[in-house]
């Protein structure tokens, strides 16, 4: 277990929002420990929200974009994968088991830069067995074309093909698609500019989708490149991300009948 690990003990895991509260004090920990900005605590609260009205699983469109987002990883010649604080805090371990499977390197970008928050990411990936961390370097950076703020400076991302971007802020992946890149964007809020410009969304908590791109790509590295070519020419972003907005209607309409009963079986 990590230090992030560390979780309230004054939590049971039988209380009806165990898994909720067990990352809400990752995140919290993960400030204490400098990986996560305070803009990042607020960050969490905003996708927590989003995965209330989800009902807070990966759903099946969630799944199909998760599908594509591997099989692009697997067919791309230079993939990234994007890291910042609120990720390394959520999920070190995955994050790194999922590099070595994609063979796509990791690379720390920050939009609120602190003095020792890099290396606090740094040591957290170490810790959950990355060899190899970008982003770091300064030496090797250089400044993305049509950003203004410290996520301009990059590694491996300025080369990349394909780039994976976990809670990611708009204005970045706008200026990587102006660049032409392939953008795969971990997003609960599916009206988010992230969401919207980025070429496959997937619209789940990135607690929840580490381990299933973890599985599929395990499923999907038996593919060939034309099966795999297959899977993405399939996938459609825009038709899904309105058949996750569809899916929230209908949670919401739902709910709007069963939520007293529910509340009042507790009681
Ligand atoms: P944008 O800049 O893309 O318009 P924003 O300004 O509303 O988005 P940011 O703070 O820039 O939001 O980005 C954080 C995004 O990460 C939010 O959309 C939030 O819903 C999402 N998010 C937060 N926690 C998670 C999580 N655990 N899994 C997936 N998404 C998350
Ligand atoms: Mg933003």
């Amino acid at each position: 277990m990590t230090s992030n690990e560390n979780q309230d003990p004054t939590v049971p895991k039988t209380h009806p929002r165990y898994e909720s509260l067990k990352y809400r004090h990752k995140i919290i920990e993960g400030m204490k420990n400098l990986v996560v900005a305070e803009a990042g605590l607020i960050a969490h609260g905003r996708g927590e929200c989003f995965d209330y009205i989800l009902g807070e699983k990966t759903t099946q469109y969630a799944k199909k974009a998760i599908g594509a987002a591997v099989a692009a990883i697997l067919l791309a010649e230079k993939p990234v994968i994007s890291v910042n604080g609120n990720v390394a805090a959520l999920v070190p371990d995955g994050l790194v088991s999922l590099s070595k499977i994609l063979i796509a390197p990791l690379e720390i970008n920050l939009f609120y830069q602190k003095e020792g928050r890099i290396e606090a990411i740094k040591d957290i990936l170490l810790k959950a067995g990355a060899t190899i961390i970008h982003g770091i370097n300064v030496s090797k950076m250089v400044d993305l074309e049509g950003l203004e703020s410290n996520r301009r400076k990059v590694e491996l991302i300025a080369d990349a093909d394909v780039v994976l971007v976990p809670l990611e802020d708009g204005d970045r992946t706008e200026a990587l698609k102006k660049l032409n890149k392939t953008v795969i964007a971990v997003d609960l809020n599916p009206l988010s500019r992230t969401a919207l410009w980025a070429d496959i969304t997937i619209v789940d908590n990135i607690v929840r989708t580490v381990p299933e791109m973890i599985k599929i790509a395990n499923e999907l590295k038996k593919l060939n490149i034309t099966q795999l070519k297959q899977i993405l020419q399939k996938f459609n972003n825009k038709l899904n991300i309105q058949n996750t907005l569809n899916l929230i209607v209908e949670y919401i309409e739902r709910q709007k009948e069963k939520a007293f009963e529910i509340v009042k079986f507790r009681l």
